[in-house]
């Protein structure tokens, strides 16, 4: 099946609110799509996020339904959930619960009772892939924001979810830190697979990595399609321009990855 979120026109009001946050949502999310939500902070970018994740699904007054790999949501078992659909923070001192990073990998898979060799694999395999390795043994509470934030998704990629949500998960990182993120993630989603909806304020390079863009306002969609169509709507918001070149330059050029971008600005990469 291609089809791996539905949104069936879920409205949302938080308690003791008058008007809904979220307002008669539709949406389907396609197995490799890699989704940015753009919208003004307010526009309830991370409430839609959580109505995707069945343990942060916020209380209050909920019509519609969201479907995971066609069934509701809620129906989902908590090893359903956790091995669908994973969530790293916007703020990566928030996520972590254990002492070291080693032991912040192994944490997901002994709760989803892995064996202790298989442990011991899927660690050094991923750590690996993410050039982790040096920071294994490293105290959680020693790692600079670009390191934890990676540690974030390494915790979350650990249990081969088919969809990562990430709530701005750049936006306490400098540029150099965003670029190595977002390089990571480009191939988290390329050679893994992994389907990707990220709420983003550094617009230019989430967008030049997606191949679709959602944007809210008052309340709900108004805009889903291509990058190139979306970042017409918003017009010469500052978000757009975080980063040299200006976004528009990278797709009047039909560029679309980080290798493509002038050395200056990836030359970065690296720096974590
Ligand atoms: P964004 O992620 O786009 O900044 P949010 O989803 O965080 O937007 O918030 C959308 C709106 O819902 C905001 O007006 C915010 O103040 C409100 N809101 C968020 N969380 C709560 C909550 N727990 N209770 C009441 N209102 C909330």
């Amino acid at each position: 099946m291609d089809q791996l979120i539905q949104i069936q026109d879920l409205t949302f009001t938080y308690p003791a609110q008058q008007q809904p946050v979220l307002k008669d949502i539709n949406l389907t999310v396609n197995h490799g799509d890699f989704i940015v939500i753009a919208g003004d902070t307010g526009s309830g970018k991370t409430t839609l996020l959580n109505h995707l994740k069945k343990e942060l699904i916020p209380a209050g007054e909920t019509t519609g339904d969201v479907l995971i790999n066609g069934k509701p949501i809620k129906t989902l078992s908590q090893l359903d959930s956790a091995q669908t659909v994973g969530y790293v923070a916007q703020n990566p001192q928030t996520q972590p619960i254990m002492s070291t990073v080693i032991e912040e990998l192994a944490f997901p898979l002994e709760n989803v009772g892995c064996p202790s060799n298989e442990i011991e694999r899927r660690i050094a395999e991923l750590s690996n892939y993410l050039g982790l390795d040096q920071l294994l043994d490293r105290q959680i509470s020693e790692l600079s924001g670009g390191q934890l934030q990676l540690a974030n998704l390494a915790s979350v990629l650990i249990l081969r979810p088919k969809i990562i949500l990430l709530d701005e998960p750049t936006s306490q990182l400098d540029p150099l830190t965003t670029q190595h993120f977002f390089e990571v993630l480009r191939r988290v989603h390329e050679e893994l697979g992994i389907t990707i909806i990220l709420s983003e304020h550094h617009l230019s390079i989430a967008l030049s990595l997606a191949n679709r863009m959602l944007l809210i306002q008052h309340q709900t969609i108004t805009f889903d399609g291509p990058p190139t169509e979306g970042i017409k709507l918003m017009g010469n918001d500052e978000r757009l321009g975080y980063f040299i070149p200006p976004v528009s330059q990278v797709f009047l050029a039909g560029k679309r990855h980080l290798d493509d971008l002038p050395i200056s600005v990836a030359a970065g990469q690296r720096a974590i």
